[in-house]
C-alpha cells in the first residue's frame, strides 16, 4: 500500500520503520530534519499526501493537526484514508473528520497507548474512532504498528477513549505515589507496601507494573533515576485535554482538575520537566507543599 506518514519524532518515526519492514511503500514528511530507515522523504505534507491511499499523522497537538490537515486533504485521492494518530482534543477531531467527509475521504481518529517502547516494538494499542469503512481500511496497519485496535465508535471516540483513560493514570499514579509517601512516614517497608497492595483491593497498573518506587515491583523508571517513560509534560497535556473535553461536555471531574493542576505544579514549578510521570513520589514526602 502507499503511505503518506507525517509527523517522525519519537513515536512517528518507528512507527513509520515498522510499515516498511512490513513491506508498504512509505514516504515521509517532518518539518525537522529527521532520518528514518529506507523512509523516502518528500518536500512538504502535501507532497507526500499525493498518490498515498493512506495518509498517517502522527503530531504534537490539534492546532497542528488542523493546520496540516488543511494542506493535505486537498492532496488526497478521492476514496483515500486520513489515519490520525496523534493525541488531539475531540473537537480537533470531529471537525477534521468534517473536512475530510466533505472532500470524499474516510476519517480515522487512532490514538495511542504503549509508548516509543510500543512504538519501536510493534505493540501499540489503537483507540478509533471512525466509521465501519475508515477502520477496516486502518485495521491491517493497526495490527502492523499494534497489538491490539478497539473500534470504539464514531469520530472523535478514539480520542474520548484515550483521554479518559490518562485522566484514571493520572489519577491513580498520584495516588499510589501520596500512599508510598504516608507509608514511609509510618514505617511500612516499601516492598511490603507493594506485596500487600498489588494484590488487594488497592491494586492498579501504576502499582503493578509501573511501580513509581525504585526497587520494588517489575522494573520501571523508578529504577533508572525516573528517566522517562512517559513523561510528565505529556500526561500534563492529557490531563489537559481532559478537562477541556469535561468543560465542554459540561461533565464533574474534580479528580482529574485537581491531577492536571498537580502535575502543572510539578512540570512548570517544581523539578518534573523531563521526568517520568511517575517521579511525583518525592514531593509528597513533606505535607504541606501546594
Ligand atoms: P514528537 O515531538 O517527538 O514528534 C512530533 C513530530 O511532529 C516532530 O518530529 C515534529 O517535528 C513534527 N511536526 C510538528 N509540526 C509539524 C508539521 N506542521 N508538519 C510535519 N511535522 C510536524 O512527539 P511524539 O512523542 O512522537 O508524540 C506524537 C503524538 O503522540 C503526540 O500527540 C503525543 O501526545 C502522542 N503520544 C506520545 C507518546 C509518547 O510516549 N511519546 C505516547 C502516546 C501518545
Amino acid at each position: 500500500m502507499k503511505i503518506g506518514f507525517i509527523g517522525l519524532g519519537n513515536m512517528g518515526g518507528p512507527m513509520a520503520a515498522n510499515l516498511i519492514k512490513a513491506g508498504h511503500e512509505v514516504v515521509g514528511f517532518d518539518t525537522a530534519d529527521v532520518c528514518v530507515d529506507g523512509l523516502a522523504m518528500a518536500a512538504s505534507a502535501a507532497e507526500a499526501a499525493t498518490n498515498s491511499e493512506v495518509v498517517i499523522t502522527m503530531l504534537p497537538n490539534g492546532a497542528i493537526l488542523r493546520s496540516v490537515a488543511d494542506q493535505i486533504i486537498p492532496a488526497m485521492g478521492n476514496g483515500s484514508t486520513l489515519i490520525d494518530c496523534s493525541t488531539v482534543d475531540v473537537e480537533s477531531a470531529r471537525a477534521v473528520d468534517d473536512q475530510t467527509t466533505a472532500a470524499g475521504l474516510l476519517f480515522v481518529d487512532a490514538p495511542v497507548s504503549g509508548g516509543v517502547g510500543g512504538a519501536s516494538a510493534g505493540t501499540l494499542t489503537f483507540m478509533a474512532g471512525g466509521s465501519d469503512a475508515a477502520f477496516a481500511v486502518a485495521e491491517p496497519l493497526f495490527d502492523i504498528m499494534g497489538q491490539k485496535a478497539v473500534h470504539c465508535g464514531a469520530a472523535g471516540a478514539g480520542q474520548a477513549a484515550k483521554i479518559c483513560n490518562n485522566m484514571i493514570l493520572g489519577v491513580t499514579m498520584i495516588a499510589t505515589c501520596e500512599a508510598f509517601a504516608l507509608a514511609d512516614k509510618l514505617g511500612l517497608d516499601r516492598s511490603k507496601m507493594f506485596d500487600v497492595v498489588s494484590t488487594s483491593s488497592g491494586y492498579s497498573w501504576t502499582m503493578n507494573a509501573y511501580c513509581p518506587a525504585p526497587g520494588v515491583g517489575p522494573k520501571s523508571p523508578a529504577d533508572n533515576d525516573y528517566q522517562p517513560g512517559f513523561a510528565s509534560e505529556l500526561m500534563l497535556k492529557d490531563l489537559g485535554l481532559s478537562q477541556q473535553a469535561a468543560a465542554s461536555a459540561d461533565a464533574d471531574t474534580p479528580m482529574g482538575q485537581l491531577a492536571l493542576e498537580l502535575y502543572q505544579r510539578f512540570v512548570e514549578d517544581e523539578d518534573g520537566l523531563g521526568k517520568d510521570f511517575s517521579a511525583m513520589l518525592p514531593r509528597f514526602q513533606h505535607r504541606g507543599r501546594k
